[in-house]
């Protein structure tokens, strides 16, 4: 596995490899390797030729109060792991290769980014938007893969591609969990031990409202309410964000569960922000 750290010689290397006509596929992650992302690895292996991961903390998808300076990192251990999972290239630029001082150039796509994340964290998506672009540009890769976990992102790139015509093909792998349930993260690893016995309640939470609806609660607005009431029982210390029923994709909200539904949810445990999801 080759290491680029350098932009130019990344984009001239993903160029090469296109004129050699290899198919590629790039991965884009922030790092701190888990389950998660080597699923999405091994899934790009057995898609493409050359699979490009990138590993980059991308300050602009960070708040001026969010985990930018803490958020979970070891780059030696990544680098064993994106190996050994298949990756050909891992792409570890530093932010100013990136960014320009006098950057100045965004990408949003404010339709799929109002509810949800989009609205506790005002510049997140128009940080990841802005930083998929630029990797795209960069990797020029046929396929690009991400995880089902994040689902708003997700459905926020297939528009991005979609509404700017880029030749990507966006694939999506399902939530990897630990044998609890709890969605794997980066971020799982800040938890404390108290809280981390707590944590795979969000995702009991999410079965419990399939549950209900599964038995007749079609009524978003009860399911809502029934899914606060279970958090607050069991999550007590908790700080919910949101627990909304949304559509899958228009990420607006639905009163009624009478096709595919999203419910996600995203709390705080200490200082530490979970998102999870499921489609019901
Ligand atoms: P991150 O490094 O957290 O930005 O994530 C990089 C990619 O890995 C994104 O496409 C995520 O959706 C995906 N990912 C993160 N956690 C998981 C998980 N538990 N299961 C599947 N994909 C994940």
């Amino acid at each position: 596995m080759k290491i680029i750290t350098d932009v130019k010689n990344f984009q001239t290397m993903a160029h090469k490899e296109r004129a050699k006509g290899k198919k590629t596929a790039l991965v884009p992650t922030m790092g701190f390797f888990h389950e998660g992302h080597l699923s999405l690895i091994r899934y790009a292996k057995k898609q493409a030729d050359t699979v490009y991961v990138s590993l980059f903390v991308n300050p602009t998808q960070f708040g001026p109060n969010e985990d930018l300076d803490t958020y979970p990192r070891d780059e030696a251990r990544d680098k064993t792991l994106a190996k050994e999972a298949g990756a050909d290239v891992l792409f570890c630029p530093d932010k100013s290769s990136i960014y320009a001082p006098d950057h100045g150039t965004w990408v949003e796509v404010p339709t799929l980014a109002r509810h949800l994340c989009g609205k506790s964290r005002p510049a997140f998506f128009r940080g990841v938007a802005t930083v998929c672009s630029i990797l795209f540009n960069l990797a020029l890769p046929q396929i690009a893969v991400f995880g089902e976990k994040d689902w708003q992102q997700l459905t926020l790139i297939r528009k991005l591609i979609r509404d700017m015509h880029l030749p990507v093909e966006i694939k999506s792998c399902p939530i990897v969990r630990e044998a609890d349930g709890l969605a794997m993260s980066s971020r799982n690893a800040c938890l404390t031990q108290k809280e981390r016995t707590i944590a795979p309640f969000l995702y009991k939470g999410l079965l419990y409202a399939e549950e209900l609806a599964k038995t007749g609660m079609q009524e978003t607005s009860a399911l809502q309410d029934a899914l606060t009431a279970f958090y607050s029982q069991y999550m007590p210390h908790g700080e919910l964000d949101y627990a909304d029923f949304m559509n899958p994709q228009t990420i607006s909200p639905v009163k009624k569960v009478s096709g595919p539904v999203l419910v996600a949810v995203a709390m705080k445990l200490g200082k530490t922000r979970l998102i999870d999801n499921i489609i019901i």
